[in-house]
């Protein structure tokens, strides 16, 4: 074949093929020239996964008439002059291809009136055919269209995923771009459907937790530095968040979502020891620096980025998101401080205690008066009918331990005749709830706190673990199949979840466009009372909300996980002396007894050694 040059549509549908792989990176390229043309408000609409259409309208500064034919021309672009720029880039686009990457494989078209003319124009591009600028109607900003993608290059149709998967990305993509750009409002609308609705103007503190889910705030930390001129703000995960996979860690350097390497290094070099290393930390990290320390020309798409000073950026960060969580206390330490609080004080008689144990008795009263015995006055003065704990006949279990948790050295001879040598796991009657959420015992080095849920969450979470191991979890089938109302996405989620209801009994299929029907259910949740409609639904919105992970083994890690949450006891379930008795010879079986499958423990110790350096006796 001879050497001929290119004609320009093929050269463009080149360079498509390396900005415009999807509707996803459509939709990034529009919306961020909405960004840089300071657009206040971005409206994203999507048809079948952006694949009939795609409309990114904004009210930025517009296109002038005589430039639209520029706009659209492969790389003509407003936003640098000289080569020189490239050295300090502030805007998102530079390139100037993307518009006429996206003509080139589409049905384009671009209205757009800026905010002083009197009205708009509108220029239409299908692959080698353009309709010149003409005035048409159209509000100030700018509107483009871009319908059947791919329709020129069935190649690149052919490697588009499903519509809902394709609308995820998109979403995925619209958050990302949000997260990064608080001042701008974001709406997006998949088919009939408004998934995104994003405020202007927001904080970035609430824009977060507007895409991360508000139900996060206690479990992020804020993180404001500055050093060597690296600006970092941003919300850092406690452990307990982490992830099966990287999505909810989020990099964005000046203001464009990055992915950087040695910053995720550094990240997880600040996680070392407090997250398992298979998972991910949920952190969203705002990095800001001068233009010219980076640079964004190294990646058709600019997801990657080189720094000047690699070496400077990677300890900023890394010593940045330690010292946050440094700050934070995330260790499940036994604080005696706190339950002398104000919050606490209701419950902390006031003046000098009345005598606990005969050896207590006459003790200095504000010596001793110290948070551990506020600790255990606290435990022995709760009427049991007003704060809702069960402890059967006898009423003062844990004052009645006192002596013999308490007694000093004189004493302990006359005590020791009373108190009979206790086995490990008592019988329920020295066992107290407290608040309906947490049981107190002892064993024998001293005091036990339970979090009730938390240890039943593991005890649930080893059952199925048990019995997933055997083979698929058994199935119960419904009288009446239970029909769930859905959104598209996770209709699509629905197959990628498949087998994973299989392995755990779950049957359930697609019955109409937004509905699913279950027709069976797992025995282990009917047992626990756990309703299928709700739980799929939840199922659902996590894996919307998360993916689904790619290995099935830690997939299904997952849904255990949340079968097991599903299934436990809750805070604030009162329990009976059986349930009670029951968990706690539970805890004496199952592995892991110490922490919840998140990683949060299930109980807190204080031993006697503890008490009785708080008692000023060591
Ligand atoms: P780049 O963003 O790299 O400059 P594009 O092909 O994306 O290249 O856009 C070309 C030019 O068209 C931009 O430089 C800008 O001047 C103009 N333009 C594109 N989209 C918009 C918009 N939404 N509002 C105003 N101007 C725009
Ligand atoms: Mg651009």
């Amino acid at each position: 074949m001879p050497i001929r040059r290119l004609a320009p549509l093929v050269v463009n549908q080149i360079a498509a093929g390396e900005v415009v792989a999807r509707p996803a990176s459509v939709v990034k390229e529009l919306i961020e020239n909405a960004i840089d043309a300071e657009a206040i408000q971005i409206t994203v609409e999507i048809e079948n996964g952006g694949r009939d259409l795609i409309r990114v309208a904004d009210d930025g500064v517009g296109i002038r008439f005589d430039e639209l034919s520029l706009a659209v021309a492969t790389h003509a672009t407003s936003k640098i002059s000289d080569a020189d720029d490239l050295a300090a880039i502030a805007s998102l686009g530079f390139r100037g291809e993307a518009l006429a990457s996206i003509a080139a494989v589409s049905r384009m078209s671009v209205v757009s009136r800026p905010r002083d003319a009197e009205g708009a124009g509108r220029i239409d591009i299908e692959g080698d055919r353009t309709i010149e600028p003409r005035p048409a109607p159209g509000p100030p900003g700018t509107t483009v269209t871009v319908r059947n993608l791919f329709f020129n290059t069935p190649a690149r149709r052919k490697f588009l995923r499903s519509d809902q998967t394709e609308a995820t990305r998109v979403s995925e993509t619209v958050q990302h771009l949000a997260l990064g750009h608080p001042q701008t409002g974001f709406t997006l609308t998949s088919g009939a459907r408004r998934t995104i609705d994003l405020p202007p103007r927001q904080e970035r503190r609430l824009r977060v937790l507007a895409v991360l889910g508000g139900e996060l705030d206690d479990e992020l930390l804020e993180l404001d530095v500055t050093q060597r001129e690296i600006g970092i703000w941003g919300m850092v995960g406690k452990p307990a968040i982490a992830r099966g996979t990287a999505k909810h860690q989020q990099v964005f350097l000046n203001g464009r979502f990055i992915s950087d390497r040695s910053i995720t290094h550094a990240i997880k070099e600040a996680y070392r020891g407090l997250i398992d290393p298979g998972r991910y930390p949920t952190i969203v990290l705002f990095i800001q620096i001068d233009p010219s320390q980076v640079d964004v020309n190294v990646h058709p798409t600019k997801a990657e980025v080189r720094f000047r000073n690699q070496a400077a950026m990677h300890g900023a960060i890394l010593s940045a998101v330690r010292d946050c969580l440094r700050r934070a206390d995330l260790t499940p330490a036994l604080d005696l401080t706190s339950v002398g609080s104000p919050r606490e004080a209701p419950l902390i008689i006031p003046g000098p205690p009345r005598a606990f144990g005969s050896g207590l008795a006459g003790a200095p009263p504000s010596a001793s008066y110290d948070s551990a015995r506020q600790f255990v006055e606290y435990f022995r003065r709760l009427d049991p009918k007003q704060k809702g704990f069960v402890y059967s006949e006898v009423k003062e279990a844990l004052a009645e331990q006192a002596p013999e948790l308490l007694i000093d050295d004189d004493a302990k001879p006359q005590a020791a005749q009373d108190v009979e040598v206790l086995p490990v796991i008592r019988p329920v009657t020295d066992v107290l709830q407290i608040h309906s959420s947490f049981i107190v015992t002892q064993d024998e080095e001293g005091l036990l706190i339970i979090d009730q849920h938390a240890l039943h969450e593991r005890v649930m979470f080893e059952q199925l673990a048990d019995a997933i191991g055997k083979g698929n979890l058994e199935s119960q089938r419904l009288l009446m199949p239970e029909t769930v109302d859905v959104d598209a996405t996770q209709i699509e989620l629905l197959a990628d979840l498949g087998p994973l209801f299989v392995r755990i009994g779950i049957e359930a299929q697609q019955i109409g466009p937004a509905s699913i029907g279950i027709n069976a259910f797992s025995s282990f949740l009917f047992e626990r009372g756990v309703e299928p409609g709700p739980f799929i639904r939840d199922l659902l919105d996590r894996a919307a909300r998360e993916g689904v992970n790619d290995d099935p083994e830690a997939a299904l890690h997952e849904v255990l996980d949340m079968m097991a949450c599903k299934a436990a006891i809750k805070s604030g379930d009162k329990l009976t002396a059986e349930e009670i008795t029951e968990l706690l010879k539970q805890r004496e079986k199952v592995e892991r007894s110490s922490n919840c499958p998140h990683g949060r423990p299930t109980t807190l110790h204080l031993s006697i050694q503890e008490l009785e350096r708080q008692f000023g006796r060591r």
